[in-house]
């Protein structure tokens, strides 16, 4: 199957509350137009030079969605057109995307990232993490950043139950969050959770956004 019938196949399975970010790493602009011209618009980089590459290139409708890890000197790349900024783990990265959205008078749009992996190499804060963060002024402070909900990945393993159980903790998190610091602040309303083989467990697990590349664009060659 191409591009196309893989996107259209893809958006059948999820229900409607589910955003699907459409992950186009690694993939040339014709490949993003083939999924564009079924009608998709939100797409997922994760390095910022390529991102800002496409996005010169591409039209300007499309929903640029920033999944990678996130240098502090990179963010005034970034800062005039993202979407969403998924990865988010450390108050030093909130300050410096508030900086750059002053200077773009943007409220720039950002998930934080918890460490629900038993792998340790993998960025995230861990919840008493987020509770400083969330309640410290310097947070406070930052006018140009709406945290629009949380984002996490599971270990890599076939153990299923185990992938659940991760997504499960990400959920409870972002309940915790909601009802502790975002209740009047209906914008916080986003769990990012799920890649081509494990969406459909996340989306049972709660997730509203869904972050898939390879179902749709095939699999991916590093060179
Ligand atoms: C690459 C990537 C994805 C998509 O992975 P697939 O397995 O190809 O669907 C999702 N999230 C992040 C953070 C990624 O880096």
């Amino acid at each position: 199957m191409g591009i196309a019938e893989n996107i259209k196949q893809v958006k059948k399975e999820l229900n409607e509350g589910v955003c699907l970010v459409a992950v186009s790493k690694t993939w040339p602009a014709q490949a993003i137009m083939e999924a564009y011209q079924t009608g998709h618009r939100v797409f997922g980089e994760n390095k910022v030079q390529e991102l800002i590459q496409k996005q010169e290139e591409l039209p300007k409708d499309i929903e640029w969605h920033f999944i990678g890890h996130l240098q502090t000197n990179k963010v005034k790349y970034l800062a005039p057109f993202i979407s969403l900024i998924h990865g988010v783990d450390s108050l030093k990265l909130l300050k410096a995307i508030n900086k750059e959205g002053r200077k773009n008078k943007r409220v720039i749009p950002c998930l934080l990232q918890f460490h629900i992996a038993e792998e340790e190499s993998k960025f995230g804060l861990s919840l008493d993490e987020a509770k400083a963060l969330l309640s410290s002024p310097d947070f406070a402070a930052l006018e140009f950043i709406e945290l629009r909900g949380v984002m996490g990945m599971a270990t890599y393993t076939d153990d299923l139950d185990q992938v659940k159980k991760e997504f499960l903790s990400l959920s409870q998190y972002f309940q915790n969050l909601k009802e502790h610091y975002f209740q009047d602040q209906a914008s916080f309303s986003e769990i990012s959770m799920g890649m081509s083989g494990d969406y459909q467990l996340a989306v049972e697990a709660g997730s509203t956004m869904v972050r898939v590349g390879s179902k749709i664009f095939g699999e991916r060659e590093y060179h």
